[in-house]
């Protein structure tokens, strides 16, 4: 038996065609025709009119703070459940995280503390230079609510889609409500280019100086010269071949990810103490990961031991993030709430949830965490 991965890259047929087109053509790096061509076809699929491919979703949200114009003494508001890459460029860009505990009904940014936090900071006249929602697990965040919030603010609102391309909230794609929006290629997400990310934006300005600032900010002359500080954040033409290869299935993927949150809800939901990761009326989320929450006193066992369980069957199965406020080098931040998020890391267990999982291998993984209770 081999081992079965937490979310392991899935190729499609196309992708080999392309990159190897891409490679004979001798456009292999920096940027060439797969690059643009990736970039229209996100921006077609996400439904944004812009969008720059860069070298990660790291690079992205960095990028997306500096053309904020955020620096040393600004305060970013973010969400505290999530993976560190979200809240990291916050403090390249010498600013500080505050950080928003989760709602139960989405386990993301709770709207009504993010309201109570920028009514705060308001008082004390300071107000944050943006706000960084996060698509947790594929689910959008309730941007009815949290983009009114930033309006009323005039606070920009950054969306953190790495997770979620694919997803949608009230008929709109993931990665359409930011006023800058990121996506991630990373090799554990639902599409990858190995590694790469994207910004997207309806302002072409906005995304033009992203590019600008990604190629390491040449100025318009022959000889290299430099009036502000660049990056080296573009993706290479092999990556976005296999980008735009994959693409052309990410419907396939979303579907087989959401046939595998069914099929564990039907395998597990009648377990005393199982729960799973609610899916609001109002979205369509990718499950880019099947998260469920373990409560011990019920089910018999802790997350801990049906993840230990599952890893001596060669099953790799994670805790859901551990949130920012309980981190060592961030637990210093203003926090906002924390115990939804808090509790959530302590009983929420990823399951193995890649779309190239097959039904035996589900059949495999389900039958190890029944075991555990009995
Ligand atoms: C993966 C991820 C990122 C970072 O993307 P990279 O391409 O790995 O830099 C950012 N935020 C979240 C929520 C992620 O899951």
């Amino acid at each position: 038996m081999t081992r079965i991965y937490l979310s392991p890259p899935h190729m499609g047929d196309d992708e080999r065609k392309l990159l190897l087109e891409a490679f004979d053509s001798n456009w292999i790096a920096p940027l060439g025709p797969h690059v643009d061509a990736f970039e229209r076809e996100m921006a077609a699929k996400v439904g944004v009119a812009h969008a720059a491919a860069l070298s990660s979703g790291t690079a992205a949200i960095h990028l997306a703070l500096r053309i904020l114009g955020v620096g040393p003494g600004d305060e970013v508001i973010a969400s505290s459940l999530t993976f560190s890459a979200t809240v990291n460029p916050i403090v390249y860009q010498g600013a500080t995280p505050v950080l928003i505990d989760a709602e139960r009904a989405t386990w993301n940014m709770d709207p009504v503390l993010l309201e109570e936090e920028l009514d705060a900071c308001a008082r004390r006249g300071k107000l944050p230079k943006a706000v960084i929602a996060v698509d947790l697990y594929g689910q959008c965040a309730d941007y009815e609510r949290i983009a009114a919030a930033c309006a009323r603010y005039e606070v920009p609102l950054v969306e953190d889609s790495a997770e979620a391309l694919g997803s949608s909230y009230r008929g709109r794609m993931a990665g359409s409500f930011g006023a800058l929006s990121i996506l991630s290629f990373n090799g554990n997400k639902i599409i990858t280019t190995s590694g790469g990310g994207m910004l997207l934006s309806d302002r072409k300005e906005w995304i033009d100086r992203a590019r600008f600032l990604a190629t390491q900010a040449r100025d318009a002359a022959p000889h290299y010269q430099h009036s502000q500080l660049g990056f080296n954040y573009r993706m290479s033409n092999l990556l976005a071949a296999v980008g735009r290869g994959q693409l052309r299935v990410l419907d396939q993927r979303v579907a087989r990810r959401r046939e595998l949150n069914a099929a564990y809800r039907r395998a597990l939901g009648d377990l005393p103490g199982i729960g799973f990761m609610p899916e609001a009326p109002e979205g369509r989320p990718n499950c880019w990961l099947t998260c469920v929450t373990i409560d011990p006193g019920a089910f018999g066992a802790t997350c801990e031991d049906v993840r230990r369980k599952l890893e001596a069957e060669d099953i790799e199965a994670r805790p859901v993030w551990k949130p920012m406020h309980l981190q060592p080098f961030y637990s210093a931040c203003r926090t906002r709430g924390g115990s939804v998020a808090a509790e959530l890391f302590e009983r929420g267990l990823c399951l193995p949830s890649g779309s190239s999982l097959g039904d035996a291998d589900l059949n495999r993984i389900v039958n190890v965490v029944r075991s555990v209770r009995n």
